[in-house]
C-alpha cells in the first residue's frame, strides 16, 4: 500500500514528489512524458531556471527527487484510477495495479490549436501561448495575436506591453466597435478577415495570408489555444470542476473527493506557468502529508 500515487511528471508532479520524498512517504510518480511546453526550446520566468530547455528542467528536477529513497519515478501512462473503499487502485498501461491511500493528479492540460493552416509549423518556435513566458524574446518585433473570440481584446492589450507593432487577427470574429476603439488608442490594429494560412521559414513566422488575397508581414506572436484536461481521472472520480474547466481544489490541493488531490495547470487556478505549477505541487503534497498524519492520530 503506497501513501500516494502522483500522476504526471511536469513541474507540479515533480515538486510534489520532492516534498513527499522529504517526508519519507512511499510514493510512485507515473509520467508519460508529454508536458504542455514540450514544443518549445527554452522555458522562461522560473527563478534559477530561466532559459533552460524543458528537457533539462525535467532532468534537474528528477535529480532532486531521486535523492529520496521513498519515491520512485516510472515512465508509464496511467490508464485507470478507481476508488476502492477508502483507498485507490491505479492501473498502468503495462497492466500493473497499484494500491494507494491518496492520489495526486498533476496531469496538466492539453492545448487545442485553432484550425489555421500552417500554425503547427510556428507553434513553440515563433508563436507561443503566453507573453509572460515568451514575450521578452519577441519584444519590439512585428507581432500577431491569433484569437477567434472574446479573448482577442484582452491579448491585444496585453501584448502591447512587449511591442508597439501588434496586430490582432480574429479570423472572422467580429470584435465589438468599443473594443476596437480601445485597442487603437495604443496603435493595436485589428484584422477581422478570414485567414488563408501562415507563411513561415524554419519555424519563424513570416506572413499572415488572408482570404482576401492580402499578405501581412509578421515575425512572431501569441495564439489563444483551447485548453482541455489531459486526463479524464478527475471527472471519472467525481471531482467537481470549476467554471473554467479546472479541477476544483482548496488551498492545499484537496479536491471535492476525499483522498484525491490536484495541482498545477490541471486545477486552472492560477496563470498556467511552471513556477506556479511547481508551487501548487508543493502545497498539494503538504496537504497529502498533513491528511496522512492526521488520519494516523484518529485511527478507530
Ligand atoms: C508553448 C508553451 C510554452 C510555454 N513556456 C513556458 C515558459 O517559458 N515558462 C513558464 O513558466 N511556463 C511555460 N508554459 C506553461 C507550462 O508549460 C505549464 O504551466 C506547465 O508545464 C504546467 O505544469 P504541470 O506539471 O501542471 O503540467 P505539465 O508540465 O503539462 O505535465 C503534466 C504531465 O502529466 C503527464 N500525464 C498526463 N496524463 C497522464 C497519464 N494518464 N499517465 C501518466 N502521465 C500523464 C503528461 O504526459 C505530462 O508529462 C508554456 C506552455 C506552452 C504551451
Amino acid at each position: 500500500m503506497l501513501d500516494c500515487v502522483i500522476i504526471g511528471g511536469g513541474p507540479a508532479g515533480l515538486n510534489a514528489a520532492l516534498v513527499m520524498g522529504r517526508a519519507g512517504r512511499q510514493t510512485i510518480l507515473f509520467d508519460e512524458g508529454k508536458p504542455r511546453n514540450r514544443v518549445t526550446q527554452e522555458s522562461h520566468g522560473f527563478i534559477t531556471q530561466d532559459g533552460v530547455s524543458p528537457s533539462e528542467f525535467k532532468k534537474r528536477a528528477r535529480m532532486d527527487v531521486e535523492k529520496y529513497p521513498s519515491v520512485s519515478i516510472q515512465e508509464q501512462r496511467v490508464e485507470t484510477v478507481e476508488k476502492a473503499g477508502d483507498v485507490f487502485r491505479v492501473q498502468t498501461k503495462g497492466g500493473r495495479d497499484y494500491m494507494a491511500k491518496k492520489v495526486l493528479l498533476a496531469t496538466g492540460l492539453r492545448d487545442i490549436l485553432p484550425g489555421i493552416a500552417g500554425i503547427q509549423n510556428v507553434y513553440g518556435t515563433s508563436v507561443f501561448s503566453c507573453p509572460f513566458c515568451d514575450g521578452w524574446e519577441m519584444r519590439d518585433r512585428a507581432l500577431a495575436v491569433f484569437a477567434e473570440g472574446e479573448r482577442a481584446f484582452h491579448m491585444g492589450k496585453l501584448l502591447s506591453n512587449w511591442s508597439r507593432d501588434v496586430m490582432v487577427f480574429t479570423n472572422g470574429y467580429r470584435m465589438p466597435d468599443g473594443e476596437r476603439a480601445v485597442l487603437s488608442r495604443q496603435q493595436v490594429a485589428v484584422v477581422e478577415e478570414r485567414i488563408e494560412g501562415l507563411d513561415s521559414k524554419e519555424g519563424k513566422l513570416t506572413a499572415v495570408r488572408l482570404k482576401n488575397g492580402r499578405d501581412i508581414q509578421r515575425e512572431a506572436g501569441i495564439v489563444m489555444t483551447g485548453l482541455v484536461q489531459s486526463a479524464p481521472f478527475a471527472e471519472q472520480l467525481g471531482c467537481e470542476a470549476t467554471a473554467n474547466g479546472g479541477i476544483k481544489v482548496d488551498s492545499l490541493g484537496r479536491t471535492t473527493v476525499e483522498g484525491v488531490y490536484a495541482c498545477g495547470d490541471a486545477s486552472l487556478s492560477g496563470p498556467p506557468q511552471l513556477v506556479i505549477a511547481a508551487a501548487e505541487g508543493s502545497k498539494a503534497a503538504a496537504g497529502v502529508i498533513m491528511d496522512l498524519v492526521e488520519a494516523a492520530f484518529f485511527l478507530p
